[in-house]
Protein backbone atom coordinates (compact mmCIF):
# COMPACT_ATOMS: atom_id res chain seq x y z
CA UNK A 1 0.00 0.00 0.00
CA UNK A 2 1.47 3.52 -0.92
CA UNK A 3 1.93 5.56 2.07
CA UNK A 4 1.03 9.15 2.87
CA UNK A 5 2.00 11.58 6.10
CA UNK A 6 0.17 14.86 7.15
CA UNK A 7 1.19 17.54 9.17
CA UNK A 8 -1.80 20.19 9.94
CA UNK A 9 -0.62 23.37 11.03
CA UNK A 10 -2.47 26.30 12.74
CA UNK A 11 -6.21 26.59 13.36
CA UNK A 12 -8.92 24.09 13.78
CA UNK A 13 -10.77 25.36 10.83
CA UNK A 14 -7.78 23.86 8.99
CA UNK A 15 -7.55 21.10 11.08
CA UNK A 16 -11.22 20.21 9.22
CA UNK A 17 -9.33 20.69 6.04
CA UNK A 18 -6.20 18.44 6.58
CA UNK A 19 -8.66 15.97 7.59
CA UNK A 20 -10.89 16.13 4.46
CA UNK A 21 -7.45 15.15 2.75
CA UNK A 22 -6.96 12.23 4.82
CA UNK A 23 -10.27 11.20 3.88
CA UNK A 24 -9.36 12.07 0.40
CA UNK A 25 -6.18 10.28 0.55
CA UNK A 26 -7.47 6.98 2.78
CA UNK A 27 -10.22 6.83 0.17
CA UNK A 28 -7.62 6.54 -2.93
CA UNK A 29 -6.39 3.20 -1.33
CA UNK A 30 -3.15 4.83 0.96
CA UNK A 31 -2.22 4.39 4.21
CA UNK A 32 -1.20 7.05 6.64
CA UNK A 33 1.74 6.37 8.65
CA UNK A 34 2.56 8.27 11.65
CA UNK A 35 6.21 9.19 10.18
CA UNK A 36 7.38 11.37 7.68
CA UNK A 37 10.43 8.75 6.62
CA UNK A 38 7.67 5.95 6.18
CA UNK A 39 6.08 8.08 4.13
CA UNK A 40 6.03 8.45 0.05
CA UNK A 41 3.84 11.39 -0.06
CA UNK A 42 4.21 14.46 2.46
CA UNK A 43 1.69 16.36 2.83
CA UNK A 44 1.80 20.20 5.41
CA UNK A 45 -1.04 21.94 5.62
CA UNK A 46 0.04 25.71 6.26
CA UNK A 47 -0.87 28.55 8.49
CA UNK A 48 -0.32 31.79 6.96
CA UNK A 49 -2.57 33.99 9.24
CA UNK A 50 0.58 36.08 11.66
CA UNK A 51 4.35 36.13 11.49
CA UNK A 52 5.08 33.51 14.06
CA UNK A 53 2.64 30.97 12.55
CA UNK A 54 4.86 31.85 8.49
CA UNK A 55 7.78 31.28 10.34
CA UNK A 56 6.23 27.58 11.78
CA UNK A 57 4.55 26.72 8.57
CA UNK A 58 8.17 27.45 6.41
CA UNK A 59 10.29 25.85 8.93
CA UNK A 60 8.05 22.84 8.79
CA UNK A 61 8.30 22.29 5.14
CA UNK A 62 12.25 23.02 5.00
CA UNK A 63 12.86 20.16 8.19
CA UNK A 64 10.36 18.29 5.54
CA UNK A 65 11.84 18.17 2.84
CA UNK A 66 15.04 16.85 4.09
CA UNK A 67 13.26 13.27 3.75
CA UNK A 68 13.19 13.57 -0.17
CA UNK A 69 17.23 14.29 -0.10
CA UNK A 70 16.73 10.91 2.07
CA UNK A 71 14.84 9.49 -1.18
CA UNK A 72 11.77 7.76 1.32
CA UNK A 73 9.92 10.75 0.29
CA UNK A 74 8.83 11.00 -3.48
CA UNK A 75 6.74 14.33 -3.58
CA UNK A 76 6.23 17.03 -1.17
CA UNK A 77 3.13 18.46 -1.25
CA UNK A 78 2.46 22.01 0.54
CA UNK A 79 -1.55 22.75 1.18
CA UNK A 80 -3.56 25.89 2.72
CA UNK A 81 -3.27 29.22 4.10
CA UNK A 82 0.51 30.24 3.22
CA UNK A 83 0.28 28.25 -0.38
CA UNK A 84 -2.91 30.67 -0.43
CA UNK A 85 -1.18 33.71 0.60
CA UNK A 86 2.26 33.56 -1.31
CA UNK A 87 1.65 31.18 -4.23
CA UNK A 88 4.19 32.71 -6.44
CA UNK A 89 7.08 33.73 -3.95
CA UNK A 90 6.85 29.60 -2.19
CA UNK A 91 6.73 28.38 -5.69
CA UNK A 92 10.40 30.58 -6.90
CA UNK A 93 11.80 29.99 -3.42
CA UNK A 94 10.78 26.21 -2.62
CA UNK A 95 12.01 24.24 -6.02
CA UNK A 96 11.44 21.27 -3.36
CA UNK A 97 8.13 21.12 -3.05
CA UNK A 98 6.39 19.45 -6.44
CA UNK A 99 2.56 20.72 -5.32
CA UNK A 100 0.97 23.84 -3.86
CA UNK A 101 -2.36 23.67 -3.19
CA UNK A 102 -4.68 26.49 -1.75
CA UNK A 103 -6.90 26.69 0.92
CA UNK A 104 -9.84 25.48 -0.84
CA UNK A 105 -8.06 22.90 -2.51
CA UNK A 106 -8.27 19.94 -0.86
CA UNK A 107 -10.48 17.68 -3.07
CA UNK A 108 -7.49 18.30 -5.68
CA UNK A 109 -5.42 15.81 -3.40
CA UNK A 110 -6.68 13.47 -5.84
CA UNK A 111 -5.23 14.89 -8.76
CA UNK A 112 -1.84 15.34 -7.02
CA UNK A 113 -1.78 10.98 -5.86
CA UNK A 114 -3.16 10.18 -9.27
CA UNK A 115 0.03 11.63 -10.39
CA UNK A 116 -1.53 13.54 -13.45
CA UNK A 117 -1.43 17.14 -11.09
CA UNK A 118 0.66 20.20 -12.76
CA UNK A 119 2.56 21.83 -9.87
CA UNK A 120 0.68 24.84 -9.23
CA UNK A 121 -3.40 24.16 -7.90
CA UNK A 122 -4.03 27.03 -5.94
CA UNK A 123 -7.21 28.20 -6.68
CA UNK A 124 -9.55 30.54 -5.69
CA UNK A 125 -10.12 30.74 -1.77
CA UNK A 126 -13.95 31.29 -1.98
CA UNK A 127 -14.72 28.23 -4.56
CA UNK A 128 -15.33 25.63 -1.56
CA UNK A 129 -16.91 25.17 1.40
CA UNK A 130 -16.71 21.64 2.97
CA UNK A 131 -19.93 19.43 3.03
CA UNK A 132 -21.23 16.49 4.24
CA UNK A 133 -20.54 14.18 1.23
CA UNK A 134 -17.28 15.10 1.28
CA UNK A 135 -14.17 12.64 2.43
CA UNK A 136 -13.51 13.37 5.92
CA UNK A 137 -10.89 11.18 8.81
CA UNK A 138 -11.64 12.58 11.96
CA UNK A 139 -8.33 12.96 13.88
CA UNK A 140 -9.17 14.49 17.32
CA UNK A 141 -10.04 12.87 20.48
CA UNK A 142 -12.09 10.05 19.94
CA UNK A 143 -15.12 11.67 21.15
CA UNK A 144 -15.04 15.09 19.71
CA UNK A 145 -15.24 16.63 16.20
CA UNK A 146 -15.53 20.11 14.82
CA UNK A 147 -18.29 20.40 12.26
CA UNK A 148 -17.74 23.89 10.21
CA UNK A 149 -20.81 25.90 9.39
CA UNK A 150 -18.80 28.46 6.85
CA UNK A 151 -16.12 29.55 5.56
CA UNK A 152 -14.98 33.13 4.84
CA UNK A 153 -15.38 36.40 6.33
CA UNK A 154 -17.08 39.86 5.14
CA UNK A 155 -15.63 42.05 7.53
CA UNK A 156 -13.08 43.89 7.32
CA UNK A 157 -11.09 43.82 11.22
CA UNK A 158 -8.26 46.14 10.15
CA UNK A 159 -5.20 43.47 11.32
CA UNK A 160 -7.21 40.89 9.90
CA UNK A 161 -5.55 38.79 6.80
CA UNK A 162 -8.33 35.74 7.09
CA UNK A 163 -10.99 37.45 4.29
CA UNK A 164 -8.07 37.76 1.90
CA UNK A 165 -7.06 33.96 2.32
CA UNK A 166 -10.32 32.30 2.93
CA UNK A 167 -12.46 34.55 0.76
CA UNK A 168 -15.82 35.69 1.07
CA UNK A 169 -17.98 33.93 4.05
CA UNK A 170 -19.71 30.83 2.58
CA UNK A 171 -22.47 29.15 5.08
CA UNK A 172 -23.26 25.73 4.73
CA UNK A 173 -27.35 24.80 3.93
CA UNK A 174 -28.70 23.78 7.28
CA UNK A 175 -29.44 20.41 6.11
CA UNK A 176 -26.26 19.48 4.59
CA UNK A 177 -24.86 21.19 8.37
CA UNK A 178 -27.23 18.46 10.45
CA UNK A 179 -26.25 15.28 7.85
CA UNK A 180 -22.77 16.04 9.23
CA UNK A 181 -23.55 16.25 12.57
CA UNK A 182 -25.38 12.84 12.13
CA UNK A 183 -22.51 11.04 10.63
CA UNK A 184 -19.86 12.81 12.84
CA UNK A 185 -22.27 10.62 15.96
CA UNK A 186 -22.37 7.36 14.05
CA UNK A 187 -18.52 7.74 13.77
CA UNK A 188 -18.07 8.13 17.42
CA UNK A 189 -18.54 11.58 18.60
CA UNK A 190 -20.50 12.42 20.94
CA UNK A 191 -19.12 16.37 21.35
CA UNK A 192 -19.68 18.64 18.05
CA UNK A 193 -17.26 22.31 18.44
CA UNK A 194 -19.25 24.21 15.55
CA UNK A 195 -16.58 26.92 14.31
CA UNK A 196 -16.50 29.00 11.29
CA UNK A 197 -14.50 32.38 11.17
CA UNK A 198 -17.95 34.92 12.07
CA UNK A 199 -20.22 32.49 13.63
CA UNK A 200 -22.63 34.75 13.99
CA UNK A 201 -22.83 35.65 10.42
CA UNK A 202 -24.23 32.76 9.40
CA UNK A 203 -26.69 32.30 6.96
CA UNK A 204 -26.31 36.41 6.10
CA UNK A 205 -25.22 35.32 2.80
CA UNK A 206 -27.13 32.45 2.08
CA UNK A 207 -30.28 32.90 -0.60
CA UNK A 208 -33.47 33.64 1.56
CA UNK A 209 -35.49 31.07 0.67
CA UNK A 210 -31.97 28.48 2.29
CA UNK A 211 -31.41 30.70 5.28
CA UNK A 212 -31.74 29.69 8.55
CA UNK A 213 -31.26 31.61 12.06
CA UNK A 214 -28.32 30.18 13.68
CA UNK A 215 -30.26 29.44 16.86
CA UNK A 216 -32.52 27.19 14.61
CA UNK A 217 -29.29 25.61 12.89
CA UNK A 218 -27.40 25.11 16.38
CA UNK A 219 -30.80 23.61 18.16
CA UNK A 220 -30.57 20.81 15.19
CA UNK A 221 -27.11 19.84 15.40
CA UNK A 222 -27.93 19.87 19.43
CA UNK A 223 -30.97 17.31 18.84
CA UNK A 224 -28.97 14.99 16.51
CA UNK A 225 -29.58 11.64 18.74
CA UNK A 226 -25.97 10.83 20.54
CA UNK A 227 -25.02 14.19 21.10
CA UNK A 228 -23.80 15.26 24.38
CA UNK A 229 -22.19 18.25 23.92
CA UNK A 230 -22.62 21.17 21.16
CA UNK A 231 -19.97 24.35 21.83
CA UNK A 232 -19.78 27.59 19.82
CA UNK A 233 -16.59 29.08 18.69
CA UNK A 234 -15.85 32.48 16.86
CA UNK A 235 -19.43 34.48 17.98
CA UNK A 236 -17.99 38.41 17.27
CA UNK A 237 -19.41 40.29 19.59
CA UNK A 238 -22.75 41.84 17.76
CA UNK A 239 -25.88 41.75 20.02
CA UNK A 240 -26.38 38.09 20.11
CA UNK A 241 -29.74 37.11 19.17
CA UNK A 242 -32.09 36.41 21.97
CA UNK A 243 -32.75 32.95 20.52
CA UNK A 244 -29.42 31.98 20.29
CA UNK A 245 -29.17 32.83 24.40
CA UNK A 246 -32.54 31.12 25.33
CA UNK A 247 -30.52 27.93 23.72
CA UNK A 248 -27.86 28.67 25.43
CA UNK A 249 -29.13 29.14 28.98
CA UNK A 250 -31.86 26.27 28.49
CA UNK A 251 -31.08 23.40 26.02
CA UNK A 252 -29.40 20.62 27.87
CA UNK A 253 -26.93 20.08 25.04
CA UNK A 254 -25.26 23.38 24.55
CA UNK A 255 -22.66 23.93 26.79
CA UNK A 256 -22.65 27.17 28.44
CA UNK A 257 -19.26 27.80 26.65
CA UNK A 258 -18.81 30.89 24.69
CA UNK A 259 -15.68 31.86 22.22
CA UNK A 260 -16.04 35.59 21.35
CA UNK A 261 -12.37 36.98 20.61
CA UNK A 262 -13.34 41.05 21.40
CA UNK A 263 -9.49 42.07 20.71
CA UNK A 264 -9.38 44.93 22.97
CA UNK A 265 -11.49 46.93 24.48
CA UNK A 266 -10.56 51.02 24.05
CA UNK A 267 -12.86 52.97 22.06
CA UNK A 268 -10.05 54.37 20.16
CA UNK A 269 -8.42 51.24 19.32
CA UNK A 270 -11.89 49.13 18.69
CA UNK A 271 -12.35 51.77 15.97
CA UNK A 272 -8.64 51.54 14.46
CA UNK A 273 -9.38 47.68 14.52
CA UNK A 274 -12.51 48.75 12.32
CA UNK A 275 -14.27 46.67 14.70
CA UNK A 276 -17.52 48.53 14.55
CA UNK A 277 -18.45 49.15 17.96
CA UNK A 278 -17.10 50.40 21.43
CA UNK A 279 -16.11 49.37 24.42
CA UNK A 280 -19.78 49.94 25.99
CA UNK A 281 -21.09 47.44 23.43
CA UNK A 282 -18.80 44.86 24.63
CA UNK A 283 -19.72 45.68 28.18
CA UNK A 284 -23.39 45.53 27.62
CA UNK A 285 -22.54 41.95 25.38
CA UNK A 286 -20.10 40.31 28.26
CA UNK A 287 -23.03 41.06 31.35
CA UNK A 288 -26.22 40.01 28.86
CA UNK A 289 -24.79 36.57 28.54
CA UNK A 290 -22.67 36.35 32.24
CA UNK A 291 -26.99 37.72 33.49
CA UNK A 292 -28.93 35.15 31.01
CA UNK A 293 -26.49 32.18 31.00
CA UNK A 294 -26.07 30.09 34.11
CA UNK A 295 -22.64 28.81 34.35
CA UNK A 296 -21.52 30.39 31.65
CA UNK A 297 -17.53 29.63 30.70
CA UNK A 298 -16.17 32.88 28.94
CA UNK A 299 -13.39 32.75 26.40
CA UNK A 300 -11.87 35.76 24.45
CA UNK A 301 -8.91 36.58 22.53
CA UNK A 302 -6.90 40.03 22.62
CA UNK A 303 -4.48 42.12 20.34
CA UNK A 304 -1.33 44.52 22.03
CA UNK A 305 0.72 46.44 19.88
CA UNK A 306 -1.82 47.35 17.17
CA UNK A 307 -0.35 50.20 15.54
CA UNK A 308 -1.43 53.15 17.69
CA UNK A 309 -2.04 51.64 20.77
CA UNK A 310 -0.94 54.07 23.65
CA UNK A 311 -0.04 53.20 27.27
CA UNK A 312 -3.50 54.36 28.29
CA UNK A 313 -5.49 52.42 26.29
CA UNK A 314 -3.59 49.47 27.22
CA UNK A 315 -4.32 49.80 30.61
CA UNK A 316 -7.93 50.87 30.05
CA UNK A 317 -7.84 47.04 28.18
CA UNK A 318 -5.96 45.78 31.30
CA UNK A 319 -9.24 47.28 33.32
CA UNK A 320 -11.63 45.86 30.97
CA UNK A 321 -10.16 42.03 31.82
CA UNK A 322 -9.70 42.77 35.49
CA UNK A 323 -13.19 43.56 35.02
CA UNK A 324 -14.58 40.54 32.80
CA UNK A 325 -12.47 37.86 34.46
CA UNK A 326 -12.80 35.82 31.78
CA UNK A 327 -12.28 32.24 32.59
CA UNK A 328 -9.94 31.44 29.41
CA UNK A 329 -8.06 34.55 27.47
CA UNK A 330 -5.37 34.62 24.90
CA UNK A 331 -3.38 37.43 24.14
CA UNK A 332 -1.26 38.11 20.66
CA UNK A 333 0.89 40.07 19.64
CA UNK A 334 0.09 42.58 17.18
CA UNK A 335 1.81 41.03 13.72
CA UNK A 336 2.41 43.38 10.64
CA UNK A 337 0.93 42.25 7.91
CA UNK A 338 1.54 44.10 4.89
CA UNK A 339 -1.34 43.28 2.72
CA UNK A 340 -3.83 44.51 6.09
CA UNK A 341 -4.88 47.95 6.46
CA UNK A 342 -3.50 48.30 9.90
CA UNK A 343 0.08 48.02 8.21
CA UNK A 344 -0.45 51.61 6.76
CA UNK A 345 -1.39 53.00 10.28
CA UNK A 346 1.11 54.95 12.19
CA UNK A 347 2.22 54.96 15.75
CA UNK A 348 3.75 51.81 15.64
CA UNK A 349 4.66 50.22 18.58
CA UNK A 350 7.81 48.43 19.08
CA UNK A 351 8.17 45.23 19.78
CA UNK A 352 9.65 45.16 22.77
CA UNK A 353 6.97 47.30 24.19
CA UNK A 354 4.06 45.21 22.59
CA UNK A 355 5.83 41.70 23.97
CA UNK A 356 6.05 43.63 27.51
CA UNK A 357 2.31 44.47 27.34
CA UNK A 358 1.17 40.81 26.15
CA UNK A 359 3.58 39.12 28.82
CA UNK A 360 1.77 41.70 31.34
CA UNK A 361 -1.84 40.93 30.21
CA UNK A 362 -1.06 37.03 30.24
CA UNK A 363 0.16 37.57 34.00
CA UNK A 364 -2.81 39.17 34.95
CA UNK A 365 -5.17 35.95 33.11
CA UNK A 366 -3.12 33.95 34.47
CA UNK A 367 -4.21 34.79 38.27
CA UNK A 368 -8.08 35.07 37.29
CA UNK A 369 -7.67 31.76 35.67
CA UNK A 370 -6.18 30.32 38.70
CA UNK A 371 -8.78 32.15 40.70
CA UNK A 372 -11.48 30.86 38.82
CA UNK A 373 -10.15 26.83 38.71
CA UNK A 374 -9.59 26.94 42.44
CA UNK A 375 -12.83 27.78 42.90
CA UNK A 376 -14.08 24.47 41.41
CA UNK A 377 -12.22 22.22 43.97
CA UNK A 378 -14.96 20.22 45.72
CA UNK A 379 -17.32 20.11 42.55
CA UNK A 380 -18.97 17.74 40.67
CA UNK A 381 -19.00 17.79 37.34
CA UNK A 382 -19.41 15.73 33.81
CA UNK A 383 -15.41 14.95 32.13
CA UNK A 384 -15.03 13.99 28.47
CA UNK A 385 -12.01 11.46 28.89
CA UNK A 386 -9.90 12.23 26.08
CA UNK A 387 -7.42 9.44 26.84
CA UNK A 388 -3.76 9.06 28.01
CA UNK A 389 -2.11 12.12 29.46
CA UNK A 390 1.04 13.25 28.24
CA UNK A 391 2.30 12.74 31.93
CA UNK A 392 1.94 8.85 31.93
CA UNK A 393 -0.32 6.60 29.94
CA UNK A 394 -2.13 5.34 32.82
CA UNK A 395 -3.29 8.90 34.26
CA UNK A 396 -6.34 9.54 31.83
CA UNK A 397 -6.98 13.14 30.95
CA UNK A 398 -10.65 14.56 30.01
CA UNK A 399 -12.48 18.15 29.90
CA UNK A 400 -15.53 19.93 31.79
CA UNK A 401 -17.81 21.73 29.96
CA UNK A 402 -15.88 24.85 30.45
CA UNK A 403 -12.96 23.20 28.70
CA UNK A 404 -12.51 23.10 25.01
CA UNK A 405 -10.72 21.07 22.77
CA UNK A 406 -7.26 21.59 22.90
CA UNK A 407 -7.18 25.26 23.19
CA UNK A 408 -8.22 24.81 27.34
CA UNK A 409 -6.63 23.13 29.73
CA UNK A 410 -7.39 19.46 31.04
CA UNK A 411 -9.01 17.37 34.18
CA UNK A 412 -6.46 14.55 34.87
CA UNK A 413 -7.86 11.48 36.60
CA UNK A 414 -5.99 10.53 39.48
CA UNK A 415 -8.30 7.62 40.80
CA UNK A 416 -10.02 5.27 39.04
CA UNK A 417 -10.40 3.35 35.42
CA UNK A 418 -11.52 5.46 32.53
CA UNK A 419 -11.31 5.05 29.03
CA UNK A 420 -11.51 7.51 26.22
CA UNK A 421 -15.06 8.49 24.83
CA UNK A 422 -16.36 8.00 28.29
CA UNK A 423 -18.90 11.10 30.24
CA UNK A 424 -17.75 10.57 33.30
CA UNK A 425 -18.32 12.37 36.62
CA UNK A 426 -15.52 13.50 38.27
CA UNK A 427 -14.92 15.34 41.89
CA UNK A 428 -12.05 17.90 41.48
CA UNK A 429 -9.82 17.75 43.75
CA UNK A 430 -6.79 20.14 42.70
CA UNK A 431 -6.19 22.86 40.54
CA UNK A 432 -3.69 24.80 39.24
CA UNK A 433 -3.57 27.86 36.84
CA UNK A 434 -5.37 26.05 33.49
CA UNK A 435 -5.89 22.75 34.87
CA UNK A 436 -7.50 20.50 36.58
CA UNK A 437 -7.40 17.08 38.87
CA UNK A 438 -10.52 14.81 39.96
CA UNK A 439 -11.22 11.79 40.95
CA UNK A 440 -14.61 9.50 39.03
CA UNK A 441 -17.21 9.09 41.23
CA UNK A 442 -19.39 6.83 39.24
CA UNK A 443 -19.34 3.43 37.69
CA UNK A 444 -18.78 3.71 34.12
CA UNK A 445 -21.72 3.02 31.44
CA UNK A 446 -21.05 -0.16 29.68
CA UNK A 447 -19.70 2.16 26.19
CA UNK A 448 -19.40 1.31 22.46
CA UNK A 449 -15.50 0.26 21.52
CA UNK A 450 -13.77 3.43 21.03
CA UNK A 451 -12.80 4.81 17.51
CA UNK A 452 -10.11 4.28 16.58
CA UNK A 453 -7.19 7.26 16.25
CA UNK A 454 -5.57 8.38 13.02
CA UNK A 455 -2.40 9.49 13.99
CA UNK A 456 -2.28 13.25 12.61
CA UNK A 457 0.70 15.59 13.72
CA UNK A 458 -0.87 18.62 14.85
CA UNK A 459 1.49 21.73 15.58
CA UNK A 460 0.91 25.39 16.37
CA UNK A 461 -1.66 27.07 17.78
CA UNK A 462 -3.42 24.50 20.29
CA UNK A 463 -2.00 25.07 23.33
CA UNK A 464 -3.86 26.48 26.90
CA UNK A 465 -2.38 29.58 26.14
CA UNK A 466 -2.02 30.29 22.50
CA UNK A 467 -3.73 30.03 19.37
CA UNK A 468 -3.59 31.38 15.72
CA UNK A 469 -6.56 33.38 14.96
S1 LIG B 1 -10.79 39.06 12.93
FE1 LIG B 1 -12.43 37.57 12.59
S2 LIG B 1 -14.23 38.86 12.10
FE2 LIG B 1 -12.42 40.16 11.78
S3 LIG B 1 -11.90 39.93 9.60
FE3 LIG B 1 -10.67 38.40 10.75
S4 LIG B 1 -11.88 36.51 10.66
FE4 LIG B 1 -13.27 38.22 10.13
Amino acid sequence: MRTIHFVSLGCVKNRVDTEVMLGVATGGGWRIVDEPDQAEVIVVNTCGFIGEAKKESIDTIFELAEYKKLGTCKKLVVSGCLSQRYPGQLAEQMPEVDHFLGSSDMMKLAEVLGGSAERMLVGNPADWVVTATDPRVVTQSRASAWLKLAEGCNRTCAFCVIPQIRGKQRSRGADDIVAEAERLVAGGAIELNLVSQDTVAYGRDLAKEDRRALAEVVRRVADVKGVRWVRLFYLYPETIDEALIELYANHPRVVPYVDMPLQHAADAMLKRMRRGHGKDRQKRVVERLRSAIPGLTFRTAFIVGHPGETQAEYDELVEFVEWARFEHAVVFRYSDEETCSAHELSGKVPTLVAANRARKLMALQRRIAREKNRALVGREMDVLVEGPSEEHELVMKGRHAGQAPEIDGSVYLSEGEAHAGQMRRVRIVQASDWDLVGELQDEPAASKAPRKRVALKVLGGSTGETRWQ
